[in-house]
């Protein structure tokens, strides 16, 4: 169960997110991502220390100022690029600590109505719950709350979507998840490490909460 970090504000995410997940480093991980939406959802992802990372970001650097990243601690999956997250599926991106139980049901029963899995984690069934909802028409929010509701398990989930470009979404249940506001920026991560950087007003989710982050408040 590791490390997750968000960002919204006025600043460039990428190089937040990757700060924020390297003062979350002192619980381990086996590999790193980054989701920024800017028009689309732009991935960046790899094995390995957070310095892997920031070679890919050379590489193929990537602006924004709304994003989510994750270091993972494989539990269902190697520790691949492809099961590392954030995992994005049409225009959806999530990251998730914890353990989805009825993931391999959920997962059969989505592949029966047409979906594509790209990974072998139990977390990428959220981002097709997600889509699947947003598909039938529902907006990021009540996407994530019917998306849940299907889940049985352990998670601290956060969402972005291109279809929903100012929001950021996340709820927890039984894994940590603390929201960080500052003035006219605001996050939420898995640990207080990750915000203290930036603010200390900080709040700690409950089970069930959902929280909807924008630059606003
Ligand atoms: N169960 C998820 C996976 O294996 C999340 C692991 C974690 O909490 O880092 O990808």
């Amino acid at each position: 169960m590791c490390g997750i970090i968000g960002y919204v504000g006025p600043q460039q995410a990428a190089p937040i997110l990757v700060e924020g997940l390297r003062r979350l480093e002192y619980r381990g991980y086996d590999s790193a991502g980054l989701a920024i939406v800017e028009g689309d959802v732009h991935l960046r992802r790899a094995v390995g220390k957070l310095r892997n990372l920031d070679a890919v970001l050379v590489d193929k650097p990537v602006t924004g100022s709304l994003g989510i990243g994750h270091t993972r601690w494989a539990t269902h999956g190697r520790p691949t690029e492809n099961n590392a997250h954030p995992h994005v599926v049409g225009q959806v991106a999530v990251v998730h600590n914890g353990i989805i139980e009825n993931h391999l049901a959920l997962k059969a029963e989505l592949k029966a109505r047409g979906h594509v899995f790209s990974s072998e984690t139990d977390s990428e069934v959220f981002a097709h719950l997600i889509r699947e909802a947003q598909r039938a028409g529902l907006d990021l929010l009540a996407a994530v709350r019917a998306s849940v509701k299907q889940i049985k398990g352990t998670y601290a989930l956060v969402a972005i979507s291109e279809a929903d470009p100012e929001r950021i979404i996340c709820t927890r249940e039984a894994q940590p998840m603390v929201l960080g506001y500052a003035d006219g920026q605001n996050f939420v991560a898995s640990d207080v490490p990750a915000l203290l950087e930036h603010t200390r007003d900080v709040v700690f989710m409950e089970d069930g909460d959902v929280a909807v982050v924008t630059r606003a408040g």
